[in-house]
């Protein structure tokens, strides 16, 4: 039964792995998905027939409850409150990790890690660091939650001395672990559990604005590593592999996040950049009349054009209007314009979201360009459409220091001959600050919601 197991848990790290690589391009993604299905089948099934599961009433319980509750949010949930999902269910791994930590600290004999007041050292490291990643993720997930959501302010909450309290705090937590290792107490656990929790809040609200997507698959690492502590102290080599691999993509993805956006690990981690507003800055000044358009005006701008880049953003999410927009293209395509999609790599609210609704409408892969492939060929372009999209393409970030998202790569719409902004109010995007573009000459501003806007233009171009 043992090397049985052992090699279905290998077929499904083998399977975790595929996944992975699936996942990294759209073609490749429901593949992606089914492995990762197919592993983790194999490996609950597998688990559960372990020698070592003596009762299954609690199991079925759990199973009911959490997968219950899973299936009723995943039906319900709208596209656009993703990303606040996905920190809400890290939270619930770093939760894990602490409970599983404290059962195994009061109870050590049932997980054969030693006895009560002499546990293994190797174990009680590994429960001390698995117990800290889990309290950090737990409340720092919940914290970016809470922002993501709209419930806490987005922007950062700075308070004085905070990184030499934060920095203090993360000294006193290995401090504390030195001492769990060596007197085994009760006390120093939850004073572990305290210190972290408080960390994990203290650690995240500096950060705010246009630094959240990294935050987001940072705490998608931390909940990776978090179950990989689990994995030592339940002796499960799975998730042991699983935790690891989440830890390690979510840390290659925050870095590619990192990079996105032009800001160091260390820069983003000391927080405290992003969402204060650029008042008086280059972005606020000069003519501030705009162009206002109507559906009828870009169908004619468009349909007369002979290339349009489209440049979707965290509105069109909102809206729903990835449908129309595939219909939208497909029109201008058959009037001879060459179409194209540009990416931002934070563009919405979740690494890769505007590839997910694009995918969704089945817009050609082909089609679809990264901000690296295309941004040289706005300036060769006659019109871009920019839906739902505001900080992305803010030229602030190039030119104004003072401002919150400078050094930000942009896309560089403001090269093409006409720019077209299709948003709801002349109000500013998630990093809270005002976008000079769109007074500029060769803007024209569409003022709707994105779905309803370009659901007009269709209209227009059909006739
Ligand atoms: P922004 O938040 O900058 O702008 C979105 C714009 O969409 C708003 O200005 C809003 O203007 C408009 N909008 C909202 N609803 C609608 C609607 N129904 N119809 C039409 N327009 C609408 O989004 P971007 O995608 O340009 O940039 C992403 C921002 O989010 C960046 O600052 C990024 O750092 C941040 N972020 C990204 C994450 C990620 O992982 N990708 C995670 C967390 C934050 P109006 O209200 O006038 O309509």
């Amino acid at each position: 039964m043992e090397n049985f197991a052992a090699l279905a848990y290998l077929i499904a790290a083998v399977c975790f792995i595929m996944a992975l690589r699936g996942l990294s391009s759209p073609e490749s993604a429901r593949q992606g998905l089914a492995f990762a299905m197919g592993g983790m089948a194999l490996a609950i099934v597998t688990t559960l027939a372990s020698p070592i599961v003596t009762s299954y009433g609690l199991i079925v319980a759990g199973i009911a409850l959490g997968g219950g509750g899973g299936y009723y949010i995943a039906k319900k949930i709208e596209m656009t409150a993703l990303p606040q999902l996905v920190a809400a269910f890290h939270s619930l791994v770093g939760l894990a990790a602490v409970f599983v930590a404290a059962a195994a600290f009061y109870s050590p004999e049932a997980y054969g890690i030693g006895m009560s007041g002499a546990i293994h050292l190797n174990s009680i490291i590994e429960m001390s660091l698995g117990v800290a990643i889990g309290a950090i993720t737990f409340t720092g997930s919940i914290i970016a939650w809470g922002k993501l959501q709209g419930v806490i302010s987005g922007k950062p909450v700075t308070f004085p001395g905070q990184h030499m309290i934060n920095a203090a705090m993360g000294v006193g937590l290995v401090v504390l672990i030195i001492l769990l290792c060596t007197t085994q107490s009760g006390f120093i656990f939850w004073l572990i559990v305290l210190l972290a929790l408080i960390l994990g809040v203290t650690m995240i609200i500096p950060i705010g604005g246009a630094d959240m997507p990294v935050i987001v698959s940072m705490l998608n690492s931390y909940s990776g590593w978090a179950a990989a502590g689990i994995g030592f102290t339940l002796h499960n080599n799975l998730l042991i592999v699983t935790g690891a691999l989440v830890g390690a993509s979510g840390a290659i993805l925050s870095y590619i996040m990192c990079k996105g956006m032009n800001r160091s690990f260390l820069n983003v981690l000391l927080g405290g950049f992003g969402g204060e507003q650029a008042t008086g800055s280059a972005a606020a000044t000069g003519d501030r009349t705009a162009k206002i358009g109507s559906a009828e005006d870009a169908a004619w701008i468009m349909k007369n054009a002979s290339s349009v880049i489209i440049v979707p953003g965290y509105g069109m999410a909102v809206a729903q209007a990835q449908h129309a927009l595939r219909e939208m293209a497909d029109q201008l395509k058959k009037e001879g314009v060459k179409v194209r999609y540009a990416i931002h790599p934070v563009a919405g609210r979740m690494p890769g979201h505007m590839n997910v609704l694009l995918a969704e409408a089945s817009v050609p892969y082909d089609e679809v360009l990264e901000l690296e492939d295309i941004n040289r060929d706005f300036a060769q372009t006659d019109v871009v459409y920019v839906i739902g999209a505001n900080d992305i393409t803010n030229p602030a970030a190039k030119t104004d220091k003072s401002s919150p998202i400078y050094g930000m790569p942009v896309l560089d719409v403001d090269k093409a001959k006409t720019v077209l902004f299709v948003k709801r109010s002349m109000g500013s995007g998630y990093a809270g600050i005002d976008n000079p573009l769109f007074y500029a000459t060769n803007t024209m501003m569409l003022l709707d919601d994105a779905k309803k806007m370009t659901e007009g233009i269709v209209k227009s171009l059909e006739h």
